[in-house]
């Protein structure tokens, strides 16, 4: 008798611009590994969330999105912001509740070069560049808080607080220690700017070493984000697992993609991970207008991204299948023009899928 498949509810938000072409081409790779591996399935909600739809009906989510999407298992996004909404109501308006709501206080966003593809920076190989970039995802400066006076007058003030809780730093230090740990490197740096910014970062440092007690295996270092974008570029391979902040780890992750090929192929988890809520998996990338509706996107951030939602959801087997897949492609030259190729979106897609079959 062949065991029942195990079914996963996936909640896709497609979003703006290429975030609609990658999502239906990871969707398209998503059921293509369901299917050649067997055991477990997908059921998709696609969700018409996104800037296009705001200016239409004058929302991007309804008043009961939030807890609509805590029925999934997963949820998968493609990419918010368009030309036409001011980015600060796009992002507060979609991204960021969920992230808040959902309780997806970290995002992961490893970086590596894929074979086949390499760094802009010269005599960078793949053993030199291997991160992942543990990006505090609940608070800090992307709190919302503070306010504007005398808006539109000559003399507006505005205030942006960033918010640094005992709490919220504590649990994104120990899921950072975890992740070091758990890579054959042990070694765990950690960003901040403590010298001119005295009281968050400062508490940023101190529990860092409080925690870093607990894991006398993992080796430490701090830096701070100015003087880590130049060791970044000059002495990558220094570097393995990195925490920091919401607006510090935004930063330095775009980077980081940038030095492994393209930000193009990097991929992003937002996770809760207590699992009371459905994590949330997306590209890096923003909805790039400029190359939007031209069916040129590299997929590969968000096949990636969904190979990283298929280990969470405990598929680890199908997940590497679906790395190895891509890498494969990569490897063969099969690849989107901003990777130095020729080739489009489906095409990647396709030989993507083929790979699957024949690989899995
Ligand atoms: P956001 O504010 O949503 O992060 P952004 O303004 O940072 O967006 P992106 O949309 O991430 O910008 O894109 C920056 C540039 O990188 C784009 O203009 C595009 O040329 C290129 N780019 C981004 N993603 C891809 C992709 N998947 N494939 C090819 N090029 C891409
Ligand atoms: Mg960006």
């Amino acid at each position: 008798i062949r065991e029942r498949s195990r079914i996963f509810k996936i909640a896709s938000i497609p979003g703006d611009g290429i975030g609609v072409d990658i999502t239906e081409a990871a969707v398209r790779v998503l059921n293509t590994l369901s299917k050649t591996v067997g055991g477990f399935e997908f059921e998709f909600e696609t969700f018409d969330w996104s800037s296009k739809a705001y200016l239409e009906r004058g929302w991007y989510m309804p008043p009961d999105g939030l807890e609509q999407l805590k029925k999934y298992d997963a949820i998968y996004f493609g990419a918010v912001g368009w030309p036409d909404v001011p980015d600060h109501i796009s992002l507060w308006s979609l991204i960021l509740p969920i992230r808040k709501a959902l309780n997806q206080y970290v995002n992961v966003r490893p970086t590596r070069i894929l074979a086949g593809t390499k760094s802009p920076l010269s005599d960078c190989s793949p053993s030199d560049l291997d991160w992942v970039i543990v990006r505090e995802n609940s608070e800090g400066e992307y709190s919302g808080q503070g306010g504007t006076s005398h808006e539109h007058s000559e003399h507006a003030v505005a205030t942006e607080v960033s918010i640094f809780t005992q709490v919220g730093i504590e649990r994104i230090m120990r899921f950072a220690f975890e992740m070091a740990k758990s890579r054959p490197r042990k070694k765990l740096t950690m960003v901040t700017k403590s010298n001119a910014q005295r009281h968050g970062m400062v508490l940023w440092d101190r529990i860092f070493y409080e925690i870093a007690k607990e894991y006398p295996d993992v080796e430490i270092d701090k830096m701070l984000v100015d003087a880590m974008t130049v060791r970044m570029v000059l002495n990558p391979k220094s570097l393995d697992t990195i925490v920091a902040t919401n607006l510090h780890a935004d930063i330095l992750s775009d980077l980081a993609a940038a030095l492994s090929g393209s930000i193009g192929i990097a991929p992003s988890s937002n996770l809760d991970p207590t699992r009371k809520n459905p994590s949330m998996f997306e590209p890096i990338h923003g909805s790039a207008p400029d190359i939007a509706g031209q069916g040129i996107a590299n997929p590969v951030g968000a096949f990636w991204s969904a190979a990283e939602m298929v280990r969470w959801l405990g598929e680890e087997k199908a997940a590497d299948g679906l790395m190895r897949a891509i890498e494969n492609m990569t490897e063969a030259g099969v690849k989107t023009k901003d990777l130095g190729g020729e080739k489009n979106t489906k095409e990647v897609t396709d030989a993507v899928c083929t790979e699957i079959e024949r690989l899995l």
